[in-house]
């Protein structure tokens, strides 16, 4: 699996419809100082689902919105796609090549898409859990990023080898599991005070 493209229209300093090709082997986005390198990192921190204003920088979501320039209007709108090429079918899905699509407008109005098909965000990070590749993925590291892996808590570290391992997914069913066991030793004990009543 690998990133095929990524389209930004209105996301940030990318007023005009842009697209960025990838291609196997190493790739360096390059540029003086401002000139929207992190930007493109952020535009993929935001299609795989980021809530967060200010881990994109910004004081408010609608921050991620073309904010204009001397020469131009603020746009009404944020567009990104990213294109996995996903041959090997890394991501369980059978399609060879998955885009994921978030737009959101200044009224606040949002919507994800799944190869085109509107989607929930739970839906996109349940396809990219344990693949390194999802919001709380290792696939960006940003900067300052390693500094606080580092220094951070073991359990705080523990959590970048479980994904790394693939067993999130395990450990999020596990934690389903035992609430719906909870609630079943409820109805339980609730059951056999009513047949005690009864008797
Ligand atoms: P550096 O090398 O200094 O880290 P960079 O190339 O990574 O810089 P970015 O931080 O990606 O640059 O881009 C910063 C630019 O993006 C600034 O000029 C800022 O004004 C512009 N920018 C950020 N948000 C918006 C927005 N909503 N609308 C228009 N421009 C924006």
């Amino acid at each position: 699996m690998y990133l095929k493209s990524i389209e930004i229209q209105g996301f940030k300093s990318f007023a005009n419809k842009l697209l960025f090709e990838f291609h196997h082997g190493i790739t360096a986005i390059v540029g003086p100082n401002g000139s929207g390198k992190s930007n493109v990192a952020d535009a993929v921190r935001w299609v795989l689902g980021e809530q967060s204003a200010k881990q994109l920088r910004g004081a408010k979501m609608e921050d991620v919105i073309f904010s204009g320039t001397e020469a131009r209007k603020p746009l009404g709108f944020a567009y990104v796609a990213i294109t996995l090429n996903n041959s090997d079918h890394q991501l369980a899905t059978s399609f060879e090549e998955v885009t994921i699509a978030r737009r959101v407008y200044r009224s606040g109005e949002s919507e994800y898409l799944m190869n085109g098909t509107p989607c929930r965000l739970k839906d996109i990070q349940e396809l990219f859990m344990d693949t390194g590749i999802g919001k709380e993925g290792y696939s960006i590291i940003g900067q300052g990023q390693i500094d606080k892996i580092l220094s951070g808590k073991p359990e705080d570290r523990r959590e970048l080898f479980d994904e790394a391992a693939g067993i999130v997914k395990f450990k999020r069913r596990k934690i389903i599991a035992e609430k719906n066991l909870e609630s079943e030793r409820q109805n339980l004990c609730r059951i056999r005070d009513i047949i005690s009543e009864i008797q």
